[in-house]
């Protein structure tokens, strides 16, 4: 058995952040499935958005934040993480982040502007922001003396006072797999964060690494913890669709520089679905897109950019012209093969401005948890900003805690499974899974395609957890197990709206509704 001060399940920004506040007097363990860098964090191109600049403002970053949210946006956590968001970044600077620097602006670094900021305000590291922050914080977590980090461990389950018989609702650590290994570890902790990440791996395409399966929320729900807004999906209207690559982002620049969104034969269709054409915001162009795939039988559309002088779509786009010419596209000859995917978890476990679940001593920060910033639609560039600033509100929370003794936590026990004989059991529903969301619960929606994703979802549910129960675990069918439960989260989050709002669209409720309501989970009785 492991015992840690402090255990962190994930080593993206939220859980480095966290492990950097807390290691000066605590004993810290820091475990994430695949080695220390991999994670949405690592992958954040845009920047941080943040108020650095005099004439922006915390009242505009607010304001800018509440129209994206689309009403849904908890005040109250939006204000405290704009005006935090100085203090994060002078944090991140201190520690070495080379943030582009622009001496002629009076912050000294460049700003960006992105969709839907009133002001330039995205701090950025040209244009590999996260993977700079995650680099420097990750080299300050290995050389700390009293960060334990723990690479290729995947938590389990939560160890919760229910499962060990105790009064009360408090969490004591976690079983997690040694991969390497092959062995289930005990992990106890005095107190437990989950820093998991989102779920873009529900579906089918998707931006996001191949860590974002739903782990933590899937975990913090079985623990007894509430989620909320899970419907609200962000897609990002063009991901490049080929069959090697993935995750692979064709940037909303190259629509800002003109690229235009085609059919197969060449047709133009932005125009017929919204006035601003391919500059539409987002969510407009994904849902056209979606549109039209769906109407026409498509795997993708075209973005093209091509007629636009060589020379300028290399010095413009330098990354994605040599990322799509090793996959044999010239861009600049081209017009390229694009999907909407999705790129963001908006919901996630409810938490306070601290962090803090509802179950004692458990903690939740990142695109993990919920804390009402995003509201109904997020804001580019709040995601990495909300890490930095809840990340330190919950080790303040920690500092501030009484300290407790331990309880005695049995080991975990296998002795009644054994090896699986068919793991094409748990690939074909993987897929199943992926490719059901993405037909039934994409960007559009219905009650009849939802319905049908319900219950496939459940025979799928059923058929793990029997699984589950019968084989040893494995780091897929953990996956997996989180992955559909996650997607039944979002289909019973999504069948309670019964309206259009943000980015979940409805087309048997095309209209937002006057009142403005949270969709909140409760899980069964603990
Ligand atoms: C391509 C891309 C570009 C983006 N660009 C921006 C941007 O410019 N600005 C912005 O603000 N946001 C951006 N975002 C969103 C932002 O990157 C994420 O919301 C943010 O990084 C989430 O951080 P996190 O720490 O919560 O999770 P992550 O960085 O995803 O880290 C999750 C960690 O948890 C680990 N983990 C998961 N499950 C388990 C388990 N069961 N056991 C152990 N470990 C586990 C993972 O291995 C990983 O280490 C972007 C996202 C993507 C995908």
């Amino acid at each position: 058995m492991l015992k840690f001060d402090v255990l962190i399940i994930g080593s993206g920004l939220a859980g480095m952040t966290l492990a950097l506040h807390l290691a000066a007097t605590r004993k810290v363990g820091l475990i994430t499935k695949r080695d220390l860098l991999e994670g949405s964090s690592t992958y954040a191109q845009g920047g941080i958005a943040a108020v650095l600049d005099t004439e922006d403002s915390v009242e505009e970053h607010i304001r800018d934040t509440l129209i994206a949210g689309a009403g849904l946006c908890n005040e109250e956590a939006t204000r405290f993480i704009v005006e935090h968001s100085k203090e994060a970044i002078d944090w991140l600077i201190a520690l070495g982040v080379p943030f582009t620097r622009d001496d002629t602006h009076k912050t000294g670094y460049h700003l960006t502007r992105e969709g839907g900021h009133s002001h330039r305000r995205i701090i950025h590291a040209a244009d590999a922001t996260g993977a700079a922050v995650t680099s420097t914080l990750g080299q300050k977590i290995k050389a700390h003396p009293n960060i334990t980090v723990l690479e290729d461990f995947i938590a389990i389950d939560l160890i919760t006072s229910r499962k060990l018989g105790l009064e009360g609702k408090r969490c004591y650590g976690v079983y997690a797999l040694d991969k390497t290994l092959d062995q289930v570890v005990t992990i106890a902790a005095k107190h437990t964060m989950l820093a998991s990440g989102g779920a873009g791996k529900v579906y089918l395409y998707t931006t996001n690494p191949d860590t974002a399966t739903g782990d933590g929320i899937a975990m913090g729900w079985r623990a007894g913890c509430r989620v909320g807004n899970m419907e609200f999906i962000q897609f990002h209207p063009t991901c490049l669709y080929h069959p090697h690559t993935k995750s692979f982002l064709i940037s909303e620049a190259v629509r800002g520089e003109g690229g235009i969104l085609k059919l197969p034969d060449g047709t133009r269709f932005m125009p017929d679905h919204d006035p601003r054409a391919e500059l539409a915001p987002r969510d407009v162009v994904a849902r056209a897109i979606d549109f039209e795939m769906k109407k026409h039988g498509l795997d993708c559309v075209y973005l093209d950019i091509s007629y636009k002088p060589a020379n300028f779509i290399k010095e413009h786009f330098p990354n994605i012209y040599a990322h799509c010419l090793e996959l044999g596209i010239d861009i600049t000859q081209e017009p390229i093969p694009v999907v909407p995917a999705v790129h963001f978890t908006c919901g996630g476990l409810v938490t306070d401005l601290t962090g803090h679940t509802d179950v004692d001593a458990l903690y939740a920060v990142g695109e993990v948890a919920c804390t009402g910033l995003h509201g109904a639609n997020r804001l580019a560039s709040n995601s990495l900003l909300e890490c930095l600033v809840i990340g330190k509100a919950a080790a303040e929370d920690i500092l501030a805690a009484p300290d407790i003794v331990l309880p005695k936590i049995p080991d975990w026990d296998d002795s009644q499974v054994t090896d699986t004989d068919e793991e094409v059991v748990i690939s074909h529903n993987w897929d199943e899974l992926r490719r059901a969301m993405w037909d039934y619960v994409g960007i559009v929606r219905t009650n009849k395609r939802l319905m049908r994703a319900l219950s496939r979802i459940r025979l799928l549910s059923e058929e793990i957890n029997e699984y589950y129960s019968n084989f040893h675990v494995t780091n897929d069918l953990i996956e997996l197990r989180n992955l559909v439960q996650t997607a039944e989260l979002i289909v019973r989050s999504a069948l309670l709206r019964k309206e259009s709002r943000g980015l979940h669209y409805s087309r048997d409720y095309p209209d937002m509704l006057e009142e403005t309501q949270e969709t909140v989970l409760q899980p069964a009785q603990h």
